[in-house]
Order: structure tokens, then sequence, then C-alpha cells
């Protein structure tokens, strides 16, 4: 049965595993190596089961606990040929690591997994969309300014989509962030806000995604409840339990999965 665990996710940082109580993938590894493997056992996870290491991009809430996972566990990390790179010219990987350039879909652990394109502020970034050996499909895409066509294209069609909702405009603006970062996260390459994050989950729904989870939720410009409140007010008109299935990913799981 596929799984997506969503153990961390938020500014802080981020990493969700995929597959089953068996073998499966992690998709960043933005938190250190001791709590990344508490995370996991709470959820009933071993470490071993980890077949390969996806990376969205090198910012530290996302590689954080790469270097030492990278010693720990002798298994690919996968990314965009820049990124790469950047992990090691940062000695942000092991010097041993087995980096393989995300340039085709990759089947691992019972997956198919895919990179497409995302608009950030760093040298590349990807999301990945990622196919269970039965067909269903489920993508994990956060750390964008905008929802591109390629975007769009990559999560239509999946049975389960992790969202991006970082900030609450009107917290972002009033808040205390200095001007110069608040410009970077309201840019095109920036984060998605709860509003572009709502309007894209109704699209999503209309066209057949039934499980939606929003993420990378920033701690100081947005709540929890805010996110909600946005995706509900976009889908007037459809019955959230009946017409969808909506979560808000914790920073920290305390062992909770989403079966899709
Ligand atoms: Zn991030
Ligand atoms: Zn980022």
């Amino acid at each position: 049965m596929a799984r997506l665990y969503s153990l961390f996710s938020s500014s802080k940082g981020n990493a969700t595993y995929i597959g089953t109580l068996q073998s499966g993938v992690l998709i960043d590894a933005g938190v250190s190596y001791r709590r990344l493997a508490q995370a996991m056992e709470r959820c009933g996870l071993a470490m071993s089961a980890i077949q390969g290491v996806f990376i969205t991009h090198d910012h530290s809430d996302h590689v954080r606990g790469l270097k030492v996972l990278s010693e720990q566990l002798r298994v690919p990390i996968y990314g965009q040929g820049k990124t790469l790179r950047n992990l090691i010219d940062h000695d942000a990987v092991s010097a041993s690591a087995i980096l393989q350039e995300m340039n085709q879909t990759i089947t691992l652990a019972d997956l198919a997994l895919t990179a497409f394109v995302t608009p950030h502020d760093t040298v590349q970034s990807c999301g990945y969309r990622v196919q269970m050996s039965d067909g269903r499909i489920c993508a994990v895409c956060t750390d964008l300014g905008h929802v591109t066509k390629t975007v769009e294209e990559a999560l239509t069609g999946c049975d389960l989509v992790l969202l991006e909702a970082n900030y609450d405009e009107q917290m972002l603006r009033a808040g205390r962030y200095p001007p110069y970062v608040k410009k970077r996260i309201l840019s095109n390459v920036g984060h998605l806000s709860n509003t572009d994050c709502a309007q894209q989950v109704r699209k999503l729904i209309e066209s057949g995604t039934t499980r939606l989870i929003l993420g990378h939720l920033s701690q100081e410009n947005n709540r929890p409840a805010l996110a909600e409140a946005a995706v509900a007010n976009a889908l007037s008109g459809l019955c959230r339990g009946r017409d969808y299935l909506l979560e808000v990913a914790k920073v920290e799981t305390s062992g909770e999965m989403t079966v899709f």
C-alpha cells in the first residue's frame, strides 16, 4: 500500500517519505540525521527502508541533514545537475556520496519518479511526481513563486498533491521580516501564498485530485487555520470529506501518514 509520510514541513525543515514500510524514497533531508531518524521511527519506518534521496533544491531547509545521511546510508542521491554541483561545492554531501543527475524518470523501490522544474530563487529547483506500481500518482511541490504551466501539467492527474501554502499575504506584509526578504518571498521565484495555493487546489480537485496536503507553511507568516480557510474559500460548492480530503502538514510528524 502506497503511503506518503510528511515527516517535516515548514520553512525550518522539510522531508517526505513515500513508499511502503519495507521500501521507499525520501524527498529532501532538511533536518539533522538524528531528528530524521527519530521521525521515521515515530512512523514505524526503519532508515534502511530509504532506497534513495531526491533533492528539490539546495536551500538549507531541504538539505541540512544530507551530509550525515549520505555518510550513514549508502543510497543514491538524485537532483538536478546544478543542484548537485552546488551541494558538492558547499560540502553539503559526503565526498563518497553516489550522486545521480535527474534527467529522466527514475524507477526505484517500486516507484517511478519524475522531476519537474519549479520557479524558485536558487540555481535550479524542482518538484517530484511519483507514480506507484499500481498506477496511483502523488506529487510533492513546494518552494515556488508561482504556478507555471510546467508545474500545472506535472500536478494534473495526481491522486494526492502536497502543495506549498507558505504565507498569508497580510501576515507577511505586516510582519517583522525586512523589506528585501518580504519582496523575495512575494516574488515570482519566492514562495506560494495561501491564496495562490487555494486557486491551484480548486483546479486540481476539478481535474480529479482527491487528496491535498498543504505544506511548507511559514511559522512566521502563516497559521494552519489561515491556510485551511483560504482553501475553503476557494472551494465553495465543493464538500470536504466527500469531494476531497484535506490535511495541513505538521511542522514535525507525530507518526501520521496519508494513504492514497
Ligand atoms: Zn524551503
Ligand atoms: Zn527554498
